[in-house]
């Protein structure tokens, strides 16, 4: 029986005698506890949220509001209000729709990553063979390595013009029945110039086997899952491990005779009558993405802090789901106070 200390009276606690730490082993314990919080502290985002690749809608979400962008990876429960979810299923329906206008989508088990890269793969073999017979593609898989960071993206439709130019043609839906503001313009404009800068690093043969290995840290040698070798088969392309696919894909990008993008531009959908609210066509301006993609990779790598909105841009704050938790919005707010205050002294 364990007798109560009263108030005031030192209290035994029974339990494992302590262990004898002396100075020596005291200070490795500090110094390892200290370099593990260095090592933590040295993490760039890239690395703190185990990500291998980014995507181009990752990218343009910085466009929109950078710190946005990071507490959707920060905090990937924070439930979305209802009405944004409704309107996100709608427009990936309409994106389904199309995408089966042109062809079937067959569903594929996948066993290792090398799997679920290898059918993006396949998807490039098909869409290269369309392309040259020239046919319009949909759903068509890019990527490359910007600035030493692994990028991927989905182009919705390319297809070729009477003039025989190819062109980027992005769907966006909206809820809404009027054109985007400038605001949401300026971001889909980004997105498009980055997959017609990956889409043309692609075709000009800029793509080595290398980088799937050293970014995605892909095994060439991994044998593909047997739905994935039928599929390839009958599509045309005996393969058996990664490395056959990877170099097939590599040989028929160096090879093809496809030509650079030529033309982007995106169809503003409304999402209930599915009429067309209107086309804006894109001028690619390589120095600009280029420009900006070294200014948002630079968080990702770990260069600069995350920003939120410019103080003309606030406007967006209200539609945001972070708008509580925001630090940039409160230190914002903080700073205006502290403003006011000097003002009136
Ligand atoms: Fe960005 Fe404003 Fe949302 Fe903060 S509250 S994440 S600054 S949009």
């Amino acid at each position: 029986q364990i007798e109560e200390p009263k108030i005031g009276e030192p209290q035994l606690l029974s339990g494992p005698r302590p262990q004898h730490v002396d100075s020596r082993t005291a200070n490795v314990e500090e110094r390892k506890k200290r370099t593990a919080k260095r090592k933590r502290m040295r993490r760039t985002p890239l690395e703190a949220f185990h990500l291998r690749y980014l995507c181009v809608t990752d990218l343009s979400a910085q466009v929109w509001c950078e710190q946005q962008a990071v507490y959707h990876k920060e905090k990937p429960s924070v439930q979305l209000p209802e009405k944004t979810t409704i309107v996100l299923n709608t427009g990936k329906s309409i994106h389904l729709a199309r995408e089966l206008q042109d062809h079937n989508l067959v569903p594929i088990k996948t066993r290792s990553r090398e799997d679920g890269w290898a059918i993006k793969m396949i998807n490039i073999l098909l869409t290269i063979t369309n392309l040259r017979k020239g046919q319009r593609v949909r759903e068509c898989p890019v990527f490359g390595v910007i600035e030493g960071v692994f990028v991927f993206g989905i182009i919705d439709q390319l297809n070729y013009t009477a003039k025989g130019e190819l062109q980027l043609n992005e769907l966006k839906t909206r809820e809404s029945a009027y054109m985007p503001v400038p605001a949401q313009k300026k971001r889909d404009r980004f997105q498009v110039s980055l997959y017609k800068h990956l889409f043309d690093a692609m075709v000009q043969g800029c793509l080595t086997q290398d980088i799937f290995i050293h970014h995605l840290h892909l095994k060439p040698k991994q044998s593909l899952g047997q739905e994935i070798q039928e599929h390839a088969q009958k599509a045309g392309f005996m393969v058996q491990c990664f490395e056959d696919l990877l170099e097939l894909v590599l040989l028929n990008l160096t090879h093809s005779d496809i030509p650079a993008i030529d033309s982007l531009q995106i169809e503003y959908i409304h999402q209930k009558t599915n009429t067309l609210l209107g086309t804006e066509v894109i001028t690619y301006n390589h120095d600009e993405l280029m420009s900006m993609s070294h200014y948002f990779l630079a968080y990702w790598k770990g260069q600069r802090d995350p920003n939120g909105v410019d103080i003309e841009d606030t406007w967006k704050c209200s539609y945001c789901v972070f708008a509580d938790v925001c630090d940039w919005r409160r230190q914002r707010a903080d700073s205006l106070i502290q403003k006011g205050r000097e003002k009136t002294t």
